[in-house]
């Protein structure tokens, strides 16, 4: 039978390795709809390929060229962020969440409302609003499906297990880019050392995020969420080889560790194909070759981040979707050269603390609208903090 897919985020790392299965065994998919970003190029020739029924630009000023690019060929084109949950609306069997930052939030949560299956790499979701998604999931009777690796990894030795015997959660980290660096040195870091992952090939984002461990920091609270764990009972672990992505450890003493390559098509697969377990063009390991695998306790002085998102946890309400926004814009404002590597932690920190005095964010997250006005003022209050960095550097 075949099965509809829609691709939110079509054109980045995630939606390029979701698209390479789905061709791997086309006859299998009907493609629903395809959205990108900035890529109208490769937006377009996705659309094309998989005869899409139609292909979306987050961008107005993009859609003239989307739809030169898909004239003649019945696709439909559209763009901006009411054409986003228009495409979220149209009915598919299982939609991949694959947008970078809170602006997959809204999409992914309105195709919630059909009761699809909803594989959810856009990590920001459950971090800025994971209590309102999982609710809004229960109640249409759709599913929610880890992509992140390490989440996954946990989903899947979770199989047959009963929550209650669950001692702990380990979700390892890299380390990325600059796990081995002094903190006199971090401080100098640019953003083609923090550019350059050691084993996973992912958009530029992630990328700066996990030499940052604002990933692994994000990571915990998605952890937290979509597992309904508290945080006294995940942790994190930096494991240089990316070989084992997390490990459940059971109350009689057991610790169930999931290994597979550095290749997001294993998670994303297995959300594809789940609850079976499909055949996947992946690597296959060598523990023979690999000799040995290492673990060391993460440097919270180095990764301030890890410590924030315990903070986060413990204040939990709109907490998450300050941390993120905020991160969103340190991350910004680094890319930009405008603020260094470790400005950003204490940036977010800094609007965490001014949000805080400002409002009560412990309280239950209520509605998507109160979460996304969160993260427009803490954007602005982000900024703020960008501002007064940057004063004090010149
Ligand atoms: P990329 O940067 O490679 O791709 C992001 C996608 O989102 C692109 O399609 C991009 O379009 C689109 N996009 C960017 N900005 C907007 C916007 N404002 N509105 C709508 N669409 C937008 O990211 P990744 O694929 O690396 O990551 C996607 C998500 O998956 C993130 O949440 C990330 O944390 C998570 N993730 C990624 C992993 C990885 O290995 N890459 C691993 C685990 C989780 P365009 O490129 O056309 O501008």
């Amino acid at each position: 039978m075949t099965r509809t897919v829609s691709i939110f985020g079509a054109t980045g790392s995630i939606g390029q390795n979701t698209l390479d299965l789905i061709r791997r065994d086309r006859g299998a998919y009907r493609v629903v709809a395809l959205t990108g970003g900035r890529n109208v190029a490769q937006l377009a020739r996705d659309a094309r390929e998989f005869n899409a029924e139609i292909a979306v630009t987050a961008h107005e000023d993009g859609l003239s060229a989307l739809r030169d690019a898909l004239s003649g060929t019945g696709i439909a084109a559209a763009a901006g962020a009411g054409a986003l949950l228009e495409a979220a609306d149209r009915p598919a069997d299982w939609i991949m969440s694959a947008i970078v930052g809170a602006a997959g939030l809204a999409p992914g949560f309105r195709a919630l409302h059909h009761g699809t299956t909803l594989a959810l790499a856009n990590k920001e979701s459950l971090v800025t609003a994971g209590p309102l998604l999982m609710a809004k999931a229960k109640e249409q009777g759709a599913r929610i499906l880890p992509v992140d690796s390490e989440h996954s990894a946990v989903f899947q030795a979770l199989v047959g297990e009963d929550m209650a015997a669950v001692e702990r959660i380990i979700i390892t980290a890299s380390g990325g880019a600059l796990r081995d660096w002094p903190l006199e040195r971090l401080r100098y870091a640019t953003l083609q050392d923090a550019s350059a992952h050691p084993n996973w090939e992912m958009g530029q984002r992630i990328t700066i995020d996990s030499a940052s461990m604002f990933n692994k920091a994000l990571e915990l609270i998605e952890t937290h969420e979509y597992f309904g764990v508290v945080p006294e009972k995940i942790d994190t672990v930096i494991h240089p080889q990316s070989i084992i992505h997390a490990l459940v450890g059971f109350h009689d003493g057991a610790l169930m560790a999931h290994l597979g390559a550095p290749d997001m098509r294993h998670a994303i697969g297995y959300a594809l194909h789940w609850p079976d377990r499909a055949a996947l063009p992946v690597d296959r390991i060598d523990l023979a070759r690999i000799a040995t695998l290492d673990f060391q306790a993460p440097d919270t002085a180095r990764f301030p981040a890890l410590r924030l998102a315990r903070e986060v946890m413990a204040a939990g309400g709109h907490a998450g979707a300050v941390f993120n926004a905020a991160k969103e814009v340190a991350l910004d404002h680094f890319i930009a050269g405008s603020i260094g590597f470790m400005d950003m932690a204490p940036l977010v920190e800094a609007t965490l603390d001014v949000m805080s005095r400002e409002f009560r964010l412990e309280g239950a997250i209520e509605t998507l609208d109160t979460v996304l006005q969160t993260d427009h003022l803490a954007r602005i209050r982000a900024a703020e903090q960008a501002s007064q960095l940057q004063e004090k550097r010149a």
